[in-house]
């Protein structure tokens, strides 16, 4: 297996300005294996749910290629559900509701056909299992990418800082970055943060796009500004779905290539956006996928002569 992705797949309610949804999947993990799938032949995913998990999501990820030999099913017990209402700018938004439920006992039994997987993604979970995961991989693991919220910041630092001490890349958002580092200039805590372990960092600024920052420099990729936002929920994910994929298809980790793949997880995200929940993400076409990046490249590619004196 190329990849193997870990975090929850959920039930959902949300509610943005333009709607609302009671119960609908979601979960780090189901955004990330989607959008992933988009460029890998086949990828597994380390998950649980309960017995109340819909069959014909199961179908529509086995249909898009994603291995479900290590999610398991719980009899008798519910799925994981988080609950979130999204402020005016939908830049930030307000976790109503927290259900860890089939999360609770959670025991990441990793198949060992995943076992030779190269490229790992901790989605994100509660720190103390992501651990668990890094621990039960065999040595074949070449790239290991993170990602975690305030939550886990607030309730269990000491397991997170683990982790993190562990991985290649780690992905948070601005604020989530402010909170772990203690800075508030971005530079600042991208540098304290690195020395926390990760080589490489992404800073998710949401509709403002998102920087890369290693060794040998920053690189910074906008957001595409959308006509329709219906729902930034599982953006982030998808982000990290579309870049960790491109990565392992291309089986390259240089920061030139990173580069790359910080577009094509913004291309992801800015599908995701466009409809409720993982809809968008569920039967988008390469066409559409590779006229997104185009429109990424026009709109920062310039032409400047300044004839100055
Ligand atoms: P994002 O918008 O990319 O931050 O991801 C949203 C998804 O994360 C939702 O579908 C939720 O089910 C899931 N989620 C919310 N809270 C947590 C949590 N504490 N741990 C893991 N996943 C969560």
């Amino acid at each position: 297996m190329k990849l193997l992705s870990i975090g929850t797949v959920a039930f959902d309610a949300l509610e943005t300005p333009f709607g609302k949804r009671d119960r609908i999947v979601g979960g780090s993990c189901t955004y990330i294996a989607l959008s992933a799938s988009y460029f890998l032949n086949k990828s597994g995913i380390v998950s649980v749910v309960g017995d109340d998990f819909p069959n014909e999501m199961i179908q529509k990820l086995e249909s898009r290629n994603i291995d479900l030999e290590g999610l398991q099913i719980k009899e008798g017990e519910k799925t994981f559900f988080w609950s979130g209402r999204y402020h005016n700018d939908m830049n930030t938004r307000d976790t109503l509701d927290t259900q860890l439920n089939v999360l609770e006992n959670f025991d990441p039994i990793i198949p060992e056909s995943y076992k030779n997987s190269e490229y790992v993604m901790l989605g994100n979970l509660v720190p103390a299992i992501q651990n668990q995961v890094l621990d039960r991989l065999g040595n074949k693991v070449k790239f290991t990418m993170l990602d975690t919220m305030n939550l886990w910041m607030d309730v269990a630092m000491d397991d997170l800082k683990q982790v993190i001490a562990k991985v290649d890349l780690l992905t948070i958002n601005d604020e989530e970055a402010r909170q772990l580092s203690g800075e508030y200039s971005l530079r600042k805590a991208a540098k304290v943060i690195m020395k926390m372990g990760p080589k490489f960092l992404i800073i998710k600024k949401g509709e403002h796009g998102a920087l890369l920052f290693g060794e040998e420099g920053i690189f910074y990729a906008p957001a595409l500004p959308l006509e329709d936002v219906f729902d930034p929920t599982g953006a982030g994910d998808t982000f990290a779905g579309g870049f960790i994929g491109y990565l392992a298809s291309t089986d390259d980790t240089s920061f030139e290539n990173m580069k790359r793949a910080v577009i094509v997880g913004s291309a992801m995200a800015s599908f995701c956006v466009e409809k409720f929940g993982s809809e968008r993400i569920e039967d988008l076409s390469l066409e559409e996928i590779n006229e997104r990046v185009a429109e990424f490249r026009k709109l920062t590619d310039f032409e400047l002569n300044l004839a100055l004196a």
